[in-house]
């Protein structure tokens, strides 16, 4: 069972208590239409689906409400960090056209 604490209300939850909103994405771009197709299926679609560190957004479903990102390695389940959106920005994904 993997337990996180939110960083909006410091509370310990149970991830049964914490909506699992997927990979985190770099925010929208501006412009959509700037992006290809085959761009916005690799944004919508693929994942990286790494062994090791990966960033996820959490909802603090059973608490206050907010999001925020977990940065939680997939092999042994341990929470390396914690925090708000703005706080850990997401690298941006390489995309192949
Ligand atoms: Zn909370």
């Amino acid at each position: 069972m993997i337990v996180i604490r939110c960083p909006h209300c410091q509370v310990e939850r149970h991830e049964d208590e914490l909506f699992y909103g997927g990979e985190a994405l770099p925010p929208r771009p501006s412009d959509p239409l700037q992006l290809s197709d085959p761009e916005w299926t690799g944004r919508l679609f693929f994942r990286s689906n790494p062994e090791g560190a990966v960033i996820e957004d959490r909802c603090c479903a059973a608490g206050c409400g907010h999001w925020f990102r977990v940065r939680r390695c997939t092999a042994s389940h341990a929470i390396l960090d914690v925090a708000p959106p703005p706080a850990m920005p997401v690298p941006l994904p390489e995309f192949s056209s």
